[in-house]
């Protein structure tokens, strides 16, 4: 599956899905920074290929008319391995984003409240699946500070054995691997509802999630660790951060803390979550042995480019985003509403990706559809397609009423 297939399920299976719109009161609240790479790995030995941007101070400086400017979510992979903080204390889930895209679905961001165990995985990064947050929202969150939690109790776990950017970048990787495994689940059920027509991801699967969360028999959040540490052990292969990991899984919450028993036993477990939430789903069908799930195994393969839906996520008022080296921007949805009052720029159509608009003039105006803010060149152009001859920093400070 692709994007593109999302908006065609979309169109002729509207009853499956669920919009929900998040509003934009989040922005003033929180930052979203698109992670270029959710699965780099930079191998200690190519450190130098690290160095791609310039010194901070240079960061940000105006750039030149078509010079490229980094990827805001990849400077935060360079500062990372530097901002571990020393101290081990679980960061609190900003509340304004469990207020905003809590749910009942898997992967839906939990405050941290299962002491004595382990925070789990959806208290550092959460994903919001396409049946509910289909087109802008859809996708993989990594809280800035929970990626930096996990790579100090990497470091910690280990006896500071581990290189710091190593432990990051792990850290990373195991969130990443945890939260697509929510998203291959989800692959699954859009497969039966193809062939059902019927809202099973909604109805049958969250049922099944919720009835088992916080339970020994919560088979998604085991299979979602144990499909982490399996592929982060892959992509990374330290044994001191996959022991590490290992010992951060065990002392998770019931049901998730599966993760290490699951590894070698992680298709048949695959196949009993399968069978049990396609029970769940149509639940007038005879039950069968779950081996029977084992025929099929691409049923749960994610879509194609999910590692292209990857953000880091942080609140715009913490210690950590005020010493980011550059300066977040301006989100599409405060762009066209300025633009529509100084130019009266007019909403054409909506595209899978991008927000067709055209000017009094009729120049059409493409403007993306994430919740990311716009980087300062992209804003440049739009500013020239739109004819406004003021400078990008006049149009940013303009108080439009
Ligand atoms: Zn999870």
């Amino acid at each position: 599956m692709s994007l593109d297939h999302i908006e065609t399920l979309h169109n002729e299976l509207p009853e499956v899905f669920q919009d929900r719109d998040v509003g934009e009161n989040w922005y003033d609240d929180i930052v979203v920074l698109p992670v270029t790479d959710p699965e780099k790995v930079t191998t200690l030995n190519e450190d130098d290929s690290l160095s791609i941007w310039p010194s901070n101070s240079d960061r940000i400086r105006e750039p030149l008319h078509d010079e490229k400017e980094p990827p805001e979510g990849d400077i935060l992979e360079e500062i990372g391995p530097d901002l571990i903080p020393p101290n081990g204390i679980v960061p609190d889930l900003s509340p304004v984003i469990t207020a905003i895209f809590g749910g009942s679905h898997s992967g839906a961001p939990v405050p941290y409240t299962h002491q004595p165990f382990t925070p789990p995985p959806e208290c550092l990064a959460f994903y919001l699946p396409f049946h509910y947050y289909y087109p802008k929202w859809w996708g993989v969150y990594l809280t800035y500070e929970g990626v930096l939690w996990l790579a100090g109790e990497i470091l910690r776990l280990s006896g500071h054995s581990v290189p710091r950017l190593q432990a990051f970048q792990s850290a990373r990787l195991f969130l990443y691997y945890h939260e697509a495994f929510h998203h291959k689940v989800e692959c699954f059920a859009t497969r039966l509802e193809l062939t059902h027509r019927r809202p099973f991801y909604k109805t049958g699967f969250e049922r099944y999630y919720q009835n088992t969360l916080g339970t020994v028999d919560c088979l998604e959040e085991g299979l979602g660790n144990s499909s982490a540490l399996k592929d982060s052990y892959k992509k990374v292969k330290s044994k001191a951060v996959d022991a590490a990991l290992a010992e951060y899984v065990k002392l998770n919450p019931p049901g998730y803390d599966r993760g290490n028993i699951f590894r070698p036993i992680f298709m048949s477990v695959r196949c009993r979550l399968a069978e049990d939430s396609h029970r769940m789903s149509l639940p007038h069908m005879p039950r069968k042995n779950p081996e029977l799930w084992r025929t099929t195994p691409h049923l749960f393969d994610g879509v194609f480019n999910i590692n292209g839906r990857v953000n880091y996520i942080l609140p715009r008022n913490s210690s950590i985003a005020k010493r980011l080296p550059f300066r977040p921007c301006l989100s599409p949805k405060k762009l066209t509403s300025k633009l529509q009052k100084l130019v009266a720029l007019q909403l054409v159509r909506q595209g899978a990706n991008h927000e067709v608009w055209k000017t009094p003039t009729e120049r059409i105006v493409e403007i993306p559809r994430h919740p990311r803010d716009l980087g300062r060149g992209l804003l440049r152009k739009i500013l020239k397609e739109v004819e406004l001859t003021m400078g990008l920093d006049e149009f940013l400070s303009l108080q439009v009423k």
